[in-house]
């Protein structure tokens, strides 16, 4: 469709700017298996988020199943049903049992509240998301996991650059992935990465991305390849002079949809706790139908017709996919939070080059279905 309106819209610098990197590249014949590009970015990117040790990956979802084989989880891991299908498909990809518990109403978040009931001696780990960037409740969370010795890997893929009282929320747990696609925050077109504090996990995650090597003729393990290349990790590098700028415009529309919606009836937006510097990721609003008049999928509707691609971020749960559908814990009635926000949510677009005349557009739908 030639001009719809889009959910996002991908962050790129201008294109002469890429050249000179190219031209590196060319000179160097370096393309990937850790390049001076991807030594750049690892060191750039762990200052900049302000984390000890990162490790690139061509993409979010090997990042995620690599966590899982680095950590040599086995058995069952609790997750949550409100996500990217990609969550629960890396416990798959490691032959693990997925054990959905639900979300806080309010962070969107697993509910450490409901994680000890959930929890059988097959249990090793913790898989929460800070969804939408917003933190998970992590005291409470490490809290359960220290009392019943589980590890827990965050799927951070929305929360890059998300600070929490002035640090950084990829501190939290044993590991977190963070990913690159073309429609997060900040993308390498595809990539993604693993965050540590230990220095010999982040020397086995480096093995396990690149097939097991540790030298030349010694394999320590199974390992995938998970590697970034030079033409991401140099795309990533220029993408990274422009972040801040676009996180703040990001901030700017966002702050326009909540002056515009805030105290409608029926429609809420994202809480942000005290204390948060926030990403601006995502735009979620909830759709109360009975309140608001026209239901989620009635305003999905509208928007389609007016070629303003709106999604529902996350509908359905992932519980409720085919391969999931079968779990014991997978039963919606013990998911009631869950259930009732992915049969509420719209994500609204926004990236940082969302001109206010759009947003105005896509305001103006939400007030005329109401008013109708
Ligand atoms: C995008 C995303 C992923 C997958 O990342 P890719 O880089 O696309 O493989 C995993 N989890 C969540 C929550 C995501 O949004």
């Amino acid at each position: 469709m030639a001009d719809s309106i889009t959910v996002t819209s991908p962050l790129l610098p201008p294109l002469e700017e890429f050249t000179p990197y190219l031209q590196r590249i060319w000179d160097s014949k370096r393309l990937t298996n850790g390049g001076p590009f991807h030594e750049q970015l690892e060191r750039e990117l762990a200052e900049y988020l302000g984390v000890q040790h990162l490790s690139l990956f061509s993409n979010g979802t090997l990042a995620l199943v690599t966590a899982l084989q680095a950590l040599r989880i086995t058995g069952e891991v609790i997750t949550t049903p409100y996500s990217f299908v990609a969550t629960s498909h890396s416990l798959l990809w490691n032959n693990l049992k997925p054990v959905f518990v639900d979300i806080d109403p309010v962070t969107k978040n697993l509910d450490p509240r409901r994680i000890a009931e959930a929890i059988t001696p097959a249990t090793s780990a913790i898989l929460p998301v800070h969804c939408y960037g917003v933190p998970c409740d992590v005291e409470g969370i490490q809290a359960v996991a220290d009392t019943y010795g589980l590890k827990v890997i965050y799927d951070a893929a929305h929360a890059f650059g998300v600070r929490h009282n002035g640090a950084s929320i990829l501190n939290n747990g044993d590991l977190s992935i963070l990913s690159f696609h073309a429609t997060k925050v900040f993308n390498t077109f595809e990539g993604g990465a693993i965050i540590c504090r230990d220095e010999k996990i982040k020397q086995r995650i480096d093995y396990l991305k690149n097939f097991g090597f540790a030298d030349e003729v010694t394999v320590m393990a199974p390992g995938i390849n998970g590697k970034m290349n030079e033409l991401q990790a140099a795309f990533g590098v220029l993408q990274l002079r422009y972040i801040d700028e676009a996180l703040s415009r990001r901030q700017k529309v966002f702050e326009y949809y909540r002056s515009a919606l805030e105290g409608i009836p029926g429609i809420s937006l994202l809480e942000q706790p005290q204390g948060l510097d926030w990403n601006y990721a995502y735009c979620p609003i909830l759709v109360d139908g009975e309140r608001f008049g026209v239901s989620r999928d009635e305003l999905y509707d509208r928007y389609r017709a007016e070629n303003i691609l709106v999604r529902r971020y996350f509908y359905p749960l992932i519980c409720e996919f085919p391969m999931y559908r079968g779990l014991p814990s997978s039963d919606l009635s013990q998911l009631g939070n869950a259930y009732n926000v992915s049969r509420q949510v719209l994500c609204l677009p926004i990236y940082p080059d969302l001109d206010p005349q759009t947003q105005a557009k896509i305001i103006e739908v939400l007030m005329r279905a109401q008013a109708a």
